[in-house]
């Protein structure tokens, strides 16, 4: 059996809290290696390195800080195929889609590369007589981030790349699902030219989680994985002084409208839905039809598509469309859902649950479900499903489809399908939600925006990636400054404007 380690100072650490887990192929339901779990000594020895290894890489000029990240790039490009292996290995999902897992995170590492331009600062000249002011970005010190498993490799790189190139030091403590892709990312970053103890990894549960959120050295959390987590980690860690970004759930509605092709809605609705089996936080999970009419001929294009769908490991050939879930309690969680939704009256138009796949029996695959007539007091339509089911939520005309969307309580993405602008506009403009796409199904903003979702889907001021990752990266500090006559009238008391 594989024994995972930590990645601290630069080498493989192994773990000392005799703790562990076990890190499943999703695809077998065999425990392929498992991961330490680093306790509160481990976690201080890391940050005492970080702590130490961080002013000298502060006070290297940014753009030798940016080319490491250039060669970063280049070994992610590299490595690619062996980092989406390992990647569908732990996770389940297709290789083409963990090549794109990698692929986004490559794209913020990308962004990041100018960071130079990002943190020039200001300045002006003469804020009074003799007297200059400026304002730079400083960095902050020790940095952690806490990432989730559904993205390995992109969020940890959405996190770390940033804080890098700003003159941080940054510990990752990844998800213990599927812990070997950060460790790569981590090896790989030092190959670039990462100074030792700059990026390191320290796996680990709740008791990792802890110790970095009660660490006095660290400045700053980062973290992105369910909500009821995000809020304890959004609260510990700011009553503890941190500053803290915390990412959470998502339930997206796709709205439409009778004017909308149906056809490219269908299309667009099985690969937000059911791509990744359904293991996004901007999956679509609900589909929201306007008028019966529209609802009838959506669900008559669904259906066929969704018994279409090819369920498979990632090692059967690329026309494979989704894969496992991660874990058998992921299986368990979605099908005791899936009851619930029969339970409480929604028709269940495409029924997954007796899915099995020969060879794969001990598997943790989850066959596609499509409920119709959902009501928004069911469990299924409350809750975050996180697992290859789509549920269909009739409205009766635009306004009823718009407030339900508002009244859910995340806001991380949404879609709506028209072909008419006026709506799409007033779409755009009044919904609740973070990320809109308009005939976009999944609208992930590109590395030079932003990220992130509203209400109870993040919590914190600042996106993550885009010209935000700068700003919660950096504190601002400003100058001023007058030269060489320094205070020759005596002190001053009155507090004034410059003259
Ligand atoms: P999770 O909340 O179970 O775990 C996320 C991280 O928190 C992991 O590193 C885990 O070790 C740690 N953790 C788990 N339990 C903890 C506890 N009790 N105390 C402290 N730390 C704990 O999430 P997950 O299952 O890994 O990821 C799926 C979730 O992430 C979904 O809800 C999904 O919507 C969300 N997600 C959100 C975004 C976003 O940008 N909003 C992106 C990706 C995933």
């Amino acid at each position: 059996m594989q024994e995972l380690t930590h990645y601290i100072n630069g080498t493989h650490v192994k773990g000392q809290s005799g703790r562990f887990a076990d890190v499943y192929n999703p695809a077998t339901g065999e425990v392929q290696a498992k991961v330490p779990l680093a306790n509160a000594e481990e976690m201080a020895f890391a940050v005492d390195i970080a702590a130490d290894a961080q002013p000298g890489w502060a006070a290297t000029n940014p753009q030798r800080r940016a080319r490491v990240l250039m060669k970063f790039v280049d070994l992610l490009n590299r490595d690619m195929d062996k980092l989406a292996e390992a990647l569908s290995r732990e996770h389940g999902k297709t290789l083409p889609d963990a090549a794109g897992d990698v692929q986004r995170g490559l794209e913020v590492v990308e962004y990041c590369i100018g960071a130079p331009q990002m943190l020039k600062g200001e300045f002006t000249d003469s804020a009074g007589p003799g007297i200059d002011m400026y304002s730079m970005r400083q960095a902050l010190g020790v940095t952690a981030g806490i990432t989730p498993f559904n993205f390995p490799a992109m969020i940890p790189m959405w996190m770390f790349a940033p804080a890098i190139a700003c003159g941080n030091a940054f510990i990752l403590k990844p998800s213990e699902r599927d812990p070997s892709v950060p460790l790569m990312l981590a090896e790989l970053m030092e190959e670039a030219g990462l100074p030792k103890g700059i990026l390191q990894v320290v796996n680990g549960d709740k008791e990792a989680v802890d110790a970095i959120l009660h660490h006095p050295t660290i400045q700053s959390v980062g973290f992105v994985g369910s909500t009821p987590i995000a809020e304890y980690i959004y609260g510990t860690g700011c009553a503890n002084g941190k500053r803290v970004q915390c990412f959470g759930g998502a339930k997206n509605h796709m709205i439409v409208m009778p004017d909308a092709d149906l056809d490219q809605a269908a299309d667009a609705l099985i690969g937000a839905g059911y791509g990744a089996a359904g293991e996004r936080c901007m999956a679509i999970s609900v589909a929201v039809p306007v008028g019966d009419a529209t609802a009838d001929a959506l669900i008559e294009k669904l259906v066929p598509r969704i018994e279409k769908l090819k369920v498979g490991p990632y090692t059967a050939g690329d026309d494979v469309d989704y894969g496992p879930v991660v874990t058998a309690a992921a299986k368990e969680k979605i099908l005791g859902l899936v009851q619930a939704g029969v339970d409480q009256g929604a028709e269940l138009v495409v029924d997954g649950r007796d899915f099995s796949l020969q060879g794969y029996e001990d598997g943790f695959f989850v066959g596609p479900h499509l409920f119709d007539k959902v009501t928004p007091d069911m469990d299924i339509y409350t809750q975050e499903i996180f697992g290859p089911v789509l549920s269909t939520v009739r409205a009766q005309n635009y306004e009823e489809a718009l407030k339900l969307a508002m009244d859910h309580e995340y806001g991380n993405g949404t879609a709506i399908f028209t072909r008419d602008g006026d709506t799409a506009r007033d779409f755009a403009n009044r919904i609740n939600i973070g990320m809109v796409g308009i005939n976009v199904p999944i609208p992930v903003p590109l590395a030079y925006h932003t990220f992130g979702g509203w209400k109870k889907s993040a919590f914190g001021d600042l996106n993550q990636h885009g010209p935000d990752a700068f700003k919660f990266y950096t504190r601002t500090k400003t100058i001023t400054s007058r030269w060489p006559s320094g205070i020759r009238e005596g002190g001053e008391f009155n507090f004034k404007p410059m003259d």
